[in-house]
C-alpha cells in the first residue's frame, strides 16, 4: 500500500498523473513516512527552482473595519476595533516609500494588501494608479490583495495598469468554508482567480491550515488549486490571533506543517509554494526543512502578527546554502528590521503588528 502511494506521489511530483483528494490525504497521515514525502517533494523544487528563494514583504495599505467576517482575520469589523490598529487607504507618498524600502530590503516581490470585500470601479481606479507608480519607480514584481473581483472590467484595469499578480486564498475546501465564513462563500473565491486568470494577471492563491478541517479538506484545496492551475501558493498556518472565531482549532506539529507543505509541492511541481504565515511558531528549528520543499517565504511578518525580520530570515536561507532570489543586488536587510521580534519568545505568545510596525513612514 505504502510503495503504491509512493509511486503515485512520484508520479505527481513528476508533473505525470493527476493527484487525487484521498491519495493527497493519506500522504498527509503519519503512517506515510516524513523523510519519503519530503524527498519526493524535494524533487521539482530542485528542478524547477535550484536552491532559490524568493522573499516577500507584505505591506498592509488599508487595515482592519472590514464588513466580512472571516473567523480566522483580527481584521473583521466585529474584531478590528479593539484588537488592531485599523486605518483608511494610506496616502500614496506612504505606500511608495514603502515599496522604496522594500525593494532596498532584496523583495522579490511586494504586496500590498487591503481590508474588505473587495474593490468599488473608485477603488480600482486608484489601486490601478499605484500599481503604475510603483513599477514606474521600483523594477520588483508586484502583488495585490483587494479581496473578491466582482466584475471582470476591473481585473482588466488592473491588467492594464501592469500588475504582476493578484492574491485571493481559497484558504480551505468548499466543504468547510462556511465554517470558517459566512458574508461569502467558495464560489466567490474560484470566480475571482478566475477573472484575473482571464484578463492576465497571474494568481496567487492558497490555504490556512490549522481552523478545525479534515486532512481530505487540506487536500482538497492542494488538488483545486492544481485545477485552477494556480502558479504561487501561500500555505499558511493559522495563528490564533486575539478575537479569532475558529472553532476546533487544530493542534499544528512540525510534522505535520512539513507534510502539509511537501503535498502542496507534490500536487503543483511548478507553482511557487510559500512557507507563509506561523513559519516561526510551528515549524521552529525545521524552517530549513521546509524549504526542501517550499521556495518562498515572508519577511518581516504577516498582515496583523509579528515574525523574524529581513536580516534573521537572510541569514537562515544563507545558513542552509540556499540564496535569496532578490530584485535588487544592493539590498540592505537593515532597512527592514521593523517587525523584528526574539523568535523564542514569539513561541510562547503571537505578537500582533503596533501601529508604529504598520505604519512607519506615516506623518
Ligand atoms: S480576510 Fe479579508 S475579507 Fe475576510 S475579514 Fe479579513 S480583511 Fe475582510
Amino acid at each position: 500500500m505504502q510503495s503504491s502511494l509512493s509511486t503515485r506521489l512520484r508520479a505527481f511530483a513528476a508533473g505525470a498523473a493527476q493527484p487525487t483528494v484521498e491519495e493527497l490525504a493519506a500522504a498527509l497521515d503519519s503512517t506515510f513516512p516524513l523523510a519519503e514525502l519530503l524527498t519526493i517533494g524535494e524533487e521539482p523544487r530542485v528542478q524547477f527552482f535550484g536552491k532559490k528563494i524568493q522573499v516577500h514583504i507584505l505591506d498592509n495599505i488599508r487595515n482592519g473595519h472590514c464588513p466580512e467576517d472571516c473567523g480566522y482575520c483580527a481584521q473583521r469589523k466585529s474584531a478590528s476595533a479593539e484588537e488592531i490598529p485599523a486605518y483608511s487607504l494610506k496616502q500614496e507618498e506612504e505606500i511608495l516609500k514603502e515599496a522604496e524600502q522594500a525593494y532596498k530590503s532584496g523583495a522579490y516581490r511586494f504586496c500590498l494588501v487591503t481590508s474588505g470585500t473587495g474593490p468599488t470601479e473608485k477603488q480600482t481606479i486608484k489601486y490601478a494608479e499605484l500599481v503604475k507608480k510603483i513599477k514606474e519607480r521600483f523594477p520588483m514584481r508586484l502583488c495585490l490583495s483587494a479581496g473578491i473581483i466582482k466584475d471582470p472590467k476591473f481585473a482588466e484595469m488592473l491588467a492594464e495598469a501592469g500588475l504582476d499578480r493578484y492574491n485571493h486564498n481559497l484558504n480551505t475546501s468548499a466543504e468547510h468554508t462556511p465554517a470558517i465564513v459566512r458574508t461569502h462563500n467558495f464560489d466567490d473565491r474560484v470566480r475571482t482567480i478566475e477573472h484575473m486568470k482571464r484578463a492576465g494577471v497571474s494568481v496567487c492563491s492558497g490555504v490556512i491550515v490549522g481552523m478545525g478541517e479534515s486532512n481530505q479538506d487540506i487536500a482538497s484545496v492542494a488538488v483545486r488549486l492544481k485545477e485552477l492551475d494556480v502558479p504561487s501558493i501561500p500555505v499558511n498556518f493559522f495563528l490564533p490571533v486575539p478575537g479569532h472565531e475558529i472553532d476546533n482549532l487544530r493542534e499544528l506539529s512540525s510534522e505535520f506543517c512539513l507534510r502539509t507543505l511537501a503535498i502542496f509541492r507534490i500536487a503543483n511541481p511548478t507553482a511557487e509554494i510559500r512557507v507563509a504565515a506561523g513559519r516561526e511558531i510551528y515549524l521552529k528549528d525545521k524552517q530549513a526543512e521546509a524549504l526542501r520543499v517550499a521556495n518562498s517565504l515572508f519577511v518581516s511578518g504577516y498582515l496583523n502578527v509579528k515574525g523574524s525580520d529581513a536580516a534573521e530570515t537572510y541569514s537562515m536561507i544563507r545558513a542552509n546554502g540556499y540564496q535569496v532570489d532578490a530584485e535588487t543586488s544592493d539590498m540592505d536587510p537593515e532597512l527592514c528590521k521593523s517587525g523584528s521580534i526574539d523568535q523564542n519568545a514569539m513561541i510562547d505568545s503571537i505578537e500582533m503588528k503596533t501601529r508604529a510596525d504598520l505604519r512607519a513612514f506615516a506623518e
